[in-house]
This record gives C-alpha cells, structure tokens and sequence, in this order.
C-alpha cells in the first residue's frame, strides 16, 4: 500500500460500490415508495441482495458466506439505504442478529446456523429490548430456567427488528436474577420453536418496510447447548455485538443522508424561481455545501469506525458509539434541509426526501439513543 492509499477505501471496496449501487438503483430503489406507502415487507430487496450474495455479506467463508469485512458490510448498507432504508435493515439486522453467535458461539451453534443465513434460507434477528428496559436494557425481566437438558424461556421482547420474517433470533434472558448484568445469558431462538409468537406490527414514522413487531416466550423450551457463550456472558455479548454494529446504523444513516443530498442537487437545478435555477440562489448553494460537508465528516468517521472493528482496536467502543451517533445527527439534519430545498413540494410524499426524513429519524434511536451513545463515548473517552 503507498502512502496516498492510507485514507481510502481499497479498490475491492470501491468495485463493490459500484456493484451494490447498480443493484440497488435497479432493483430496489424503484420499490421503495411504494413499500413505505403500503408498510409491506421490502422482498423485491431481499430477493435481490440474496440473488447477489449481498443479504449478509459479513458471514465468514468457512460457514458458506462472503467473508466481507466491515467495511464491505459498511458500503452494502450504506448504498442500499440510500435508496431505501427499510431495505437496508436485511443486510444490517442479519449482521446484528448472527454477530453474537460468530462472536460468542460454539462450533456447534455456528455450524447449524450460520450456514442457513449464508444461503439466504433464514435471517436472523436479535432481541434485547423489551416494554420495560430500552435504554436501561440489564432490567430485562424475560427469564431462562433450566430444565434438565434444556432451558424454559419467558418473557416478551419489544421492537424486534425483521420479527415474523426471521427464522432465527438471538434472545438475551435472565438466567440468575441476582446479578443483573451478570445474570444474563443468550440463546438462538427459533421462530417454530413451540411457544414462540408474535405481536402485530408496530405502526411506526419510518421505515415502514420493515417490520417491528413483539415477540413472546410463553414455555419456550430449547435445548441447552442453544445458549450462545457460558451462563452469564449473553449480556456482555450483547453489548460486544453493540460496539461493532452500531457503525452499520451509521452507514445507514449515511445512505440516507447522501440518497437526500443527491436528490436535491438534482431538484435544484430542474426548479426555476425568478427566472432561474434555484441552485444559482448562493442561499441554496451554501445549504449544499452544508449537507456535503457534514456527510462527508460522517462518512470519515464511519469508515475509520469499520477499520477498528474489522481489527478489534482498543477504542472501538468509542468509536462505534461516535459514528452512529455523528452519522445519525448528520442524517436528520441533511434530510431535514433536503426537504427545506424542496419547498412545499419536499413535503408531500410525491417526492422521496419526506420519506428520507421520517426513516432519518429512527437512526437517532435504535441501537441505544444518541443520548445513550454520549453516555458511552463519556465512558469511554479516548
Ligand atoms: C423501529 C425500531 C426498531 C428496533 N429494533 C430493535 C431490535 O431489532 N432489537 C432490539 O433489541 N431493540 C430494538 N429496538 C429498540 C431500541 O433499541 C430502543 O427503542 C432504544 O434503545 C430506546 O429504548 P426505549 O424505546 O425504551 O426508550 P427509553 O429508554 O425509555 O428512553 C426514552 C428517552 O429517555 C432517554 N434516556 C434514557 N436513559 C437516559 C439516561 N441515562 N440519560 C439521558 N437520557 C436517557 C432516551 O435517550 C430517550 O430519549 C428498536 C426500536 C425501534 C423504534
């Protein structure tokens, strides 16, 4: 590598751009609005990133996937979400979901389901959250008793990503009510696992296309080397899985922002008020140049982001934390002033920046609250 490389992606990665853009403009950038209207799962976007081996890139080749590193992963959602984030969330949530078992799971569990995702068979989807515990996630009440060989869950996850659609599901339960965090263990749920079921879909601002919905552990009873790691460690990997996925909600957000910005440049110069292009206003250019800048900071941070994750860096807490939450505030600005650029015409679903708006917003939420991620960078300074 020579010096001039150092702060750039390598060529795989902007051939892989190019790839996932083309595919993304001509296969699920044209469903989008309609998806968002309807509030219908996106699976003209699952068809198509499976057909290209693009729905969850990150699975390591010894269990049948890619093999992409993170910043790969990073570029798919980030260019998938610029057309549509409800779409983007297969690549991502099948990341979220799948990353405690690479990260912490037995040869065993990894074999049985890694392979299945790799293929496009299953996705995967992670539970957490729940009524009660969001931000504060250790007071999680849904609780695992063993049962001889097997493990009886019970409980209610909230805000369950791709619920319904997932075969599989990392569950975080209580498995030693005595030491709250410590106390907390991960197992790979099926979705026909008997007791399973789910709650009606969430009718949500954004991201219509992707469904949210609770899930319920009534008696669930699963065999015991379904737990991901030792008794004790689920919340931990919880939150390993957190430091290292939060940059894919940044390269959603991202997406979202530059899909903004792209589409108002090109408005700007097509809109013609006294007597000229509204993008000869130096009012209107000084807007633009804003909203580059500020997605190309995020972009910056992102990207240094994936390069710690893909090597375990020290920091990468910090900086995982700091790229979602940076990318998402970005987001919310960028389409926020899209639509500002598109006058009145912004604001009416004819055009795509309002839906840009609404999805925007829940990048400021998930996966911990930007408040939550300046608790964490506190935490955590470098
Ligand atoms: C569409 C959608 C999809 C989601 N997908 C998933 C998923 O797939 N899996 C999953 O497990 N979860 C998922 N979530 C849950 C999400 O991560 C939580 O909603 C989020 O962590 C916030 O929790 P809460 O909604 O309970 O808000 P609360 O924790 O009740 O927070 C309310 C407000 O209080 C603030 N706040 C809380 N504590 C503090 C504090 N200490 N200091 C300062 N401010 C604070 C928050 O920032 C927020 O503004 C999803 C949520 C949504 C809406």
């Amino acid at each position: 590598m020579s010096d001039f490389d150092l702060y750039r992606p390598a060529e795989e990665h902007d051939m892989l751009r190019e790839t996932v853009r083309a595919l993304a403009e001509a296969k699920i950038g044209p469903h989008a609005a309609e998806v968002d209207e309807q509030g219908r799962f996106p699976q003209e976007a699952r068809d198509a990133l499976t057909a290209a081996d693009l729905h969850a890139v990150h699975v390591p080749e010894n269990y049948g996937g890619a093999g992409a590193d993170a910043l790969a992963t990073v570029i798919v959602i980030e260019e998938v979400a610029r057309v549509c984030a409800s779409s983007s969330l297969i690549p991502a949530v099948n990341k979220l979901g799948s990353l405690p078992v690479i990260l912490s799971g037995s040869e065993e569990l990894k074999a049985k389901y890694l392979g299945p995702l790799a293929k496009g068979d299953a996705m995967f989807s992670y539970a957490l959250s729940e009524p009660d515990a969001g931000s504060d996630a250790a007071g999680m009440k849904t609780k695992a008793v063993r049962d001889g060989d097997f493990w009886v869950l019970n409980g209610v996850k909230r805000w369950i990503t791709n619920a319904g659609v997932s075969e599989y599901y990392t569950v975080m339960a209580v498995t030693d009510p005595e030491k709250r965090s410590k106390g907390i263990s991960a197992f790979v749920v099926e979705k026909g696992d008997e007791g399973v079921s789910f709650g009606a879909p969430e009718k949500k601002l954004g991201i219509k296309g992707s469904p949210t919905r609770e899930v319920y552990f009534d008696n669930v009873r699963i065999p015991a080397d379904r737990m991901i790691g030792a008794e004790g460690t689920g919340f931990a990997t919880a939150m390993k899985t957190l430091d290292h996925t939060r940059i894919t909600i940044a390269a959603q957000a991202l997406g979202i922002a530059q899909g903004a910005l792209d589409y108002a440049k090109g408005y700007v110069q097509e809109r013609k008020q006294f007597g000229k292009a509204i993008a000869d206003f130096q009012g209107i250019q000084f807007m633009l140049a804003d909203m580059a800048m500020k997605i190309s900071a995020a972009r910056a941070l992102t990207y240094q982001a994936a390069a710690a994750s893909e090597r375990g860096d020290a920091d990468l807490t910090y900086q995982g934390a700091a790229a979602k939450c940076f990318a998402s505030d970005v987001a919310m600005e960028v389409t926020t002033d899209a639509v500002q650029l598109l006058g009145g015409y912004g604001y009416t679903r004819d055009y795509p920046v309002e839906r840009m708006m609404r999805d925007a917003k829940i990048t400021q939420i998930y996966e911990g609250t930007n408040q939550v991620q300046r608790i964490v960078m506190a935490r955590n300074l470098p």
